[in-house]
């Protein structure tokens, strides 16, 4: 008789975990004074005392750049937005190179190909999942403008030798910190440590306002330029005499006075929110040791602090005596994958698809990729490209969010006798192979 709940057997658990919800009374008071106003937003895309935004836009960025220690933020409609504005601010044109990650969200690497840049693929660390900095000076040229790090499920990037690739090479150093909020490297807040730093706050990420983005940096000539950017920069360019003009073509990527009078309520509870997910963590850290065919990605040192956007996991199939894919199915049939108003599955088998497979790169489908100036580039997109990442996502990584704030010790041992319970049974899946 089958006991594992993928070969027909009872489920450890069939009841849903709790829902990660952080919108509670501050948020729905904050939005109802915000209504009161009748103002929702108060940008005006001119030179004119509101081309920086209304009261909530300015609190907000500015308790978010006391928050990390920054000089400046600069509120933006998104995360994506955010890394568009930052390549445009930076000055990327056709023809130059930005070194990016292949295991990120999409928008990472798609953000120099806006304004006619391509993305150069440096592979990652087995360990951080984040660029490994040998591999980012490889791939350095003439033609490299920018490294766009991204600090990976929150853990932060190897940032003192990337920040000295870039010294040694005059490079620009953005930041992608949309799974790191508050994360720390060495002491110091990503998002303070490059040029520019990117966060989010969709519906996904450690806080959110639906939508909408924060960049930060400390530098004053970059702030002015994305501030163009978000605001109709045309306008502002002839009234302030600026004499660079690069990319100053401006879009409307603002921020409303709801959204950031919610982001204000949002930053006040995000240290409580991610000590809990690191308590979660450590709890199911401790438990899963036991088991050894996992390997358990170690707390970052030295005063950095990682914060867990997902909890990653590498899966070892000699040991295991069964492939991850197995495993992972195994583990989904176990237990609930989705919750309460979500449907996304809270356990993957790896996480993104390395970016470079996607059709947009395989076809060259963008206009940067036809550019005159792209014509004496190599680009390498090919399966082997970074094979790192790619052992990572096709063979070893998995990562769970079963350790967000809401789970309870409870709800996190019933995961965990769903992992006993697979590997007490695992002969009932040597024979299957099967694809996650
Ligand atoms: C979520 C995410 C983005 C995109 O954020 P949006 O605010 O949805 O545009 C970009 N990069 C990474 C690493 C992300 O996790």
């Amino acid at each position: 008789m089958a006991k594992l709940a993928i070969n027909g057997g009872e489920a450890v658990r069939t009841e849903l975990f709790p829902a990660y919800n952080t919108i509670g009374q501050e948020e729905k008071d904050a939005v109802m004074q915000v209504l009161d106003t009748g103002n929702l937003s108060q940008f005006l895309g001119a030179e004119h005392s509101d081309f920086l935004g209304g009261p909530n836009v300015k609190r907000f960025e500015r308790e978010w750049a006391d928050a990390i220690g920054v000089k400046h933020a600069v509120s933006v409609n998104s995360n994506t937005s955010g890394l568009f504005t930052a390549m445009g601010a930076i000055g990327i044109q056709p023809g130059d190179e930005v070194i990016v990650s292949p295991y990120s969200m999409s928008a990472s690497a798609i953000a120099p190909l806006i304004y006619g840049g391509v993305p150069v693929f440096a592979d990652i660390d087995p360990v951080t999942f984040c660029m490994d900095p040998v591999s980012i000076e490889k791939c350095i040229t003439a033609n490299t403008k920018a490294i766009l790090v991204v600090h990976i499920f929150g853990h932060p990037a190897d940032m003192d030798p990337i920040m000295d690739l870039a010294k040694k090479h005059n490079l620009y150093v953005v930041e992608d910190c949309a799974q790191a909020p508050m994360a720390k490297y060495k002491g110091k807040y990503v998002g303070t440590i490059g040029d520019l730093g990117i966060f989010s706050l969709n519906y996904h990420k450690h806080i959110h306002t639906g939508e909408g983005g924060v960049i930060t940096s400390n530098s004053d000539k970059l702030v002015e330029r994305c501030q163009m950017i978000r605001n109709h920069a045309e306008n502002i360019v002839g009234p302030r005499n600026t004499e660079d003009l690069t990319n100053l073509i401006g879009y409307n990527y603002r921020m409303t006075e709801i959204e950031c009078a919610i982001g204000i309520q949002q930053l006040k509870k995000l240290p409580g929110l991610l000590e809990e997910r690191l308590k979660n963590v450590a709890y199911l850290n401790e438990q899963l040791a036991q088991f050894p065919a996992l390997e358990l990605q170690p707390a970052p040192k030295d005063g950095s602090v990682h914060t867990y956007y997902v909890h990653p996991i590498k899966f070892n199939k000699e040991i295991a005596g069964i492939d991850r894919n197995t495993f992972v199915n195994a583990l989904k049939a176990e237990l609930p994958s989705a919750i309460l108003r979500e449907t996304a599955p809270l356990i993957g088998a790896g996480y993104v698809k390395p970016i470079y497979l996607q059709p947009i790169y395989q076809e060259r489908a963008a206009w940067a990729f036809q550019h005159p100036a792209a014509a004496e580039l190599t680009l390498k997109y090919e399966l082997g490209t970074c094979p790192v990442t790619e052992k990572m996502h096709f063979e070893l990584l998995f990562t769970h969010e079963f350790m967000r704030p809401g789970m309870s010790e409870q709800d996190m041992d019933d995961v965990v006798r769903a992992f006993k319970k697979i590997f007490n049974n695992i002969n009932e899946l040597k024979s299957v192979e099967t694809t996650a």
